[in-house]
C-alpha cells in the first residue's frame, strides 16, 4: 500500500510494494556491475559470471525488487543471500580454475554457488536446511545449470566422499577454520572462509595448502550468519 508514486530506487526502508519503481531493469544491472568495480572486484572472470548469473532469480518475494542493490537481503528459513560485493570479492580471492572442483558450505539461496558454477568444472554444494537445498536445485534446474550437486548435510564435516578439493567456500562464519574441511583441501587448494564469533564481525580468511602445512592471510571483515551444527528442522 505504501509503494506508490514515483519513488527512487533504493530507499533503504522497509518498503513492501514490488511495482517497478526508478531505473528499468538494464540499467539497474549496469549499476550493479559498476558497484562491484567500485567496491574492488576487479577480476574480469569473476565480472563476467556475476554479469551472467542474474541474482533476481535467487531473491524472491517482497525484496525481489532489491536484488541489484549491492546488499545482503532476507531469504527463506531465517538466512540470507550474501552482498553482492562480498560475493565478488571472496570468488575473486579463491580464483577457481575452469577444471577445478570447488565445495561450497551453505548453499542458502544458491546465488554464490551459480557463480562458482560459471567459473569451474563441477561444484559441490551444501546446506542444513531441506528447503533451501529443494528451492535451489530447483532453480538451478530452471536455469539450465547442470553442473552444481546441491547436498542436504552438515557442511561443519565437508563432503569426505567427493575429497580433496581444488577449493573450499565457506559462507557461514566459522570460530575457526573447522579441521575436516583443511584436510579435504588439495595440495595448492586454497579455502576461503569467514572466522570469528557468530553475531559480531568476523574476518575473512584465506587459506593456502602447501606440501608442508596451511598459510593464512586476512582479508577483510564481513559479516555471516553462523556455520551451525546438525541439520535444521524442516
Ligand atoms: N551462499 C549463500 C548464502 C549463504 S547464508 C547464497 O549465495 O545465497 C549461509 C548459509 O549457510 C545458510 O543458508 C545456512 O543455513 C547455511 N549453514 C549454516 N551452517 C551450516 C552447516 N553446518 N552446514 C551447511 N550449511 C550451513
Amino acid at each position: 500500500m505504501n509503494g506508490g508514486g514515483a519513488g527512487e530506487g533504493s530507499d533503504g526502508g522497509g518498503r513492501d510494494s514490488r511495482a517497478p519503481a526508478g531505473p528499468d531493469l538494464a540499467e539497474r544491472k549496469m549499476r550493479f556491475l559498476f558497484q562491484l568495480r567500485s567496491r574492488g572486484v576487479t577480476d574480469p572472470r569473476v565480472l563476467a559470471a556475476m554479469e551472467q548469473i542474474d541474482r533476481g532469480a535467487f531473491v524472491r518475494g517482497h525484496f525481489a525488487d532489491r536484488a541489484y542493490e549491492d546488499t545482503p537481503l532476507p531469504i527463506a528459513c531465517g538466512q540470507t543471500i550474501s552482498q553482492p560485493s562480498v560475493v565478488g570479492l571472496m570468488t575473486q580471492a579463491l580464483a577457481p580454475g575452469p577444471r577445478d572442483t570447488v565445495l561450497e558450505i551453505g548453499t542458502g539461496s544458491g546465488y554464490q554457488a551459480a557463480v562458482l558454477a560459471a567459473l569451474c568444472r563441477r561444484v559441490y554444494t551444501v546446506e542444513r536446511h531441506r528447503p533451501l537445498v529443494a528451492e535451489a536445485e530447483a532453480l538451478f534446474e530452471r536455469l539450465r545449470i547442470s553442473n552444481i550437486t546441491a547436498r542436504l548435510t552438515d557442511g561443519s564435516f565437508g563432503l569426505p566422499e567427493q575429497a580433496p578439493f581444488d577449493r573450499i567456500l565457506v559462507t557461514a562464519a566459522a570460530e575457526d577454520p573447522p579441521g575436516p574441511l583443511l584436510a579435504q583441501l588439495k595440495i595448492g587448494g586454497i579455502m576461503v572462509v569467514p572466522v570469528g564469533q557468530s553475531d559480531a564481525v568476523q574476518t575473512l580468511i584465506r587459506v593456502s595448502r602447501t606440501e608442508t602445512g596451511y598459510e593464512y592471510e586476512e582479508m577483510r571483515q564481513v559479516r555471516f550468519v553462523p556455520l551451525v551444527e546438525g541439520l535444521g528442522q524442516g
